[in-house]
């Protein structure tokens, strides 16, 4: 009846870990090791209940079968709770399994006349065992201590306190079950007598071993999914995080900071190690306020030598409890390395651009300035500096249109120099330049900024003059020629005198105009024919240095 109690306290304790625990792959993989567990003392009460021999053979290979999934479902647990299982191939486990199904089929075909078990006269409740149950018994032996082994080496290395206290339970638990069916073993086959059997050894070791895990499991949360999932999470980061106490000992470090820099649970970690960062200014006001008032925010970067340099982002902010009291600080690192090559680069890129671009702009500026000398040079007379002919016929047309609308009376002068070609003729053509080139600075000094000179041809210039009525055109025609006869340009062969004619024509009435009509081609023929012809000619013949002036209408 033993036996049958300890059953019914195993299914209550499965079932309590059924009820409480998230489920994931890994608590299935415990259940189906707990229901091995179960399987050996409620098969062992089976035998006890039915006198049936061939029932009680059932039973008992039930139990024997059970018990060694048990040894291997225990090589697999311990791979789990130490880790390994993840790095171990699916060959390792079929291999380790091989015993467990040997095992299995001595005891189901139980052969050569018993050479497993064999029953007493009163049936399979008292037995003597043969030479396979001791095959069956080091199988099994094997499988605990390696899995056992696992875990103390496993205990050996770990360093985070509940990790230790749950290894040393499940390693308690399987240290009790060994020892208790060990010694069913050598009370139950070598010491007492065949007819008499202590019960529940086996059984006990089994409870005892299922109670340490089921302690392991839930006081240290072995298959909560939550923190399985928050573990693999933190791990699989590309983020580094270590967590720091008040006393800067790392409590935890997930792998990506773990590649970054070499520090385990239980190191200190020195933040002036990694700080100042070479090629980064030294800012000695982050190492104070780091030691200083540990619940601030803070952020640097720091560079960690490694074969090739990197640069680390590290922020650092504080961890406080429910009621606001400072736990520890929690680091995140992240690699910035190609963030910071790529600025780098940009960087550069940028420099050159500018560098293309102040070429470009002085490129632009010499382009404006030979189009301005161009735009210039198209509308000047080379000779005298003054506007050429094109100019300012382009420029009349919309100075007359101008003077139309606004009303602005203005008068045309066509100025001839007076026997010019004896002056060529005479002191040669380059002091004839000198004059053209003299008699244009003496009138511009007669003339406003918005009256237009432009030489027409040869030795004839033509003057438009806005805001004038006939009497100051006169006037200042007369001023011209005046000046002309007073004074003497310079040449090349000294001082010389020249005299100029004067044809003038006045438009008064500019509302007259009728601009559609060619009045501009109109006017430039009375101006150049007409007062070549007439007026000027007119002025030559009065004897030259003099002008004729007329108004149009
Ligand atoms: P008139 O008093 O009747 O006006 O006589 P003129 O000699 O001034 O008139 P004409 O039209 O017979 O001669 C103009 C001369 O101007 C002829 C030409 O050799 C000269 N000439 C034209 N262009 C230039 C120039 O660019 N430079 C020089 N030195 N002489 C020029
Ligand atoms: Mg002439
Ligand atoms: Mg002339």
């Amino acid at each position: 009846m033993v036996d049958f109690y300890v059953f019914v306290i195993l299914v209550a304790l499965f079932m309590y870990v059924l009820v409480v625990n998230d489920i994931t792959v890994l608590y299935k993989a415990y259940l189906v090791f707990h229901y091995l567990l179960g399987m050996w003392p409620f098969c062992n009460f089976l035998i006890n209940v039915t006198p049936d021999q061939q029932l009680q053979w059932v039973f008992l290979s039930a139990a024997f079968v059970s018990l060694c999934f048990l040894g291997f479902g225990w090589h697999i647990f311990a791979l789990v709770l130490t880790g390994k299982i993840k790095n171990v191939k699916k060959a390792y486990l079929y291999l380790w399994a091989v015993p467990a199904v040997f095992c299995s089929l001595l005891v189901i075909t139980n052969p050569w006349h018993f050479l497993f078990a064999k029953p007493s006269l009163n049936g399979w409740a008292t037995r003597t065992y043969g030479p396979f149950f001791w095959l069956f018994v080091f199988s099994i032996i094997i499988y605990f201590i390696v899995g056992g082994a696992l875990m103390i080496y496993e205990l050996a290395t770990v360093s985070e306190k509940n990790k230790k206290k749950q290894l040393m339970l499940c390693i308690w638990g399987v240290v009790s079950f060994l020892a208790l069916s060990i010694t069913d073993v050598l009370l139950n086959a070598f010491i007492l007598p065949e007819t008499v059997v202590v019960p529940g050894l086996t059984s006990s070791g089994l409870i005892i071993l299922a109670i340490c895990f089921v302690v392991a499991i839930q006081k240290y949360d072995l298959f909560k999914i939550v923190s399985i999932a928050q573990r693999e999470v933190i791990d699989s980061m590309a983020t580094g995080m270590v967590i720091i106490d008040k006393n800067e000992v790392v409590l935890d470090i997930n792998k990506s900071a773990g590649r970054l820099i070499n520090l385990q649970p239980g190191h200190v970690f020195n933040v002036g190690e990694f700080y100042p960062a070479s090629g980064i200014e030294f800012d000695g006001e982050f190492l104070e306020e780091y030691g200083g008032d540990k619940s601030k925010i803070l952020q640097t970067e720091i560079i960690i030598n490694q074969e090739q340099p990197r640069h680390v982002a590290m922020n650092i902010s504080p961890v406080f409890d429910h009621k606001k009291n400072l736990l520890g600080r929690s680091i995140t690192l992240n690699d910035v390395t190609e963030l910071r090559g790529l600025i780098e680069k940009i960087n550069e890129n940028n420099e050159t651009l500018k560098l293309q671009n102040e070429e470009l702009l002085q490129f632009q500026s010499k382009l404006y300035k030979a189009n301005r000398k161009l735009e210039q040079m198209s509308i000047t007379d080379a000779l005298t500096g003054c506007y050429n002919k094109r100019y300012i016929l382009n420029q009349l047309d919309y100075e007359i249109a101008a003077a139309r609308r606004y009303s602005i009376p203005f008068s045309l002068m066509l100025l001839d120099l007076d026997k010019f070609k004896l002056i060529n003729d005479t002191y040669g053509h380059l002091a004839g330049d000198d004059v053209l080139r003299g008699v244009v600075d003496i009138v511009n000094k007669n003339l406003r900024r918005s009256d237009i000179l432009a030489r027409f041809g040869g030795e004839e210039f033509i003057i438009y003059i806005p805001h004038i009525d006939h009497d100051g055109a006169v006037a200042l025609a007369n001023r011209i020629r005046s000046m002309l006869e007073n004074q003497t340009v310079k040449t090349m062969i000294g001082e010389l005198s020249v005299t100029i004619s004067i044809g003038l024509i006045s438009v008064i009435k500019v509302e007259s105009i009728n601009i559609e009509e060619d009045f501009l081609k109109d006017l430039l023929a009375r101006a150049d024919n007409a007062l070549a012809d007439n007026a000027l000619y007119e002025a030559k013949l009065n004897g030259r240095n003099c002008i004729v002036a007329e108004v149009f209408d």
